[in-house]
């Protein structure tokens, strides 16, 4: 699996953030298994993994500061 394949470090968030403290997510969706990878500073992460808590079908499975 390769987790690098948009190794741009935009917070996916908003694309007027302008921090530079990058973090990478990585997501399980829980119904099918699947990983996806997001990109978000570090504010913007915490928010993240915490919209990602309260969802029911996905959970984060690793929070990396880039
Ligand atoms: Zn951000």
């Amino acid at each position: 699996m390769s987790a690098v394949e948009q190794a741009s470090t935009m917070c996916e968030l908003s694309p007027d953030c302008s921090s530079d403290e990058h973090c990478q997510l990585v997501l399980r969706n829980l119904e099918t298994g699947n990983r996806t990878v997001e990109y978000y500073c570090k504010a913007h992460l915490v928010l993240r993994v915490w919209e990602v808590e309260q969802s029911d079908g996905l959970a984060a499975v690793e929070a990396t500061q880039l």
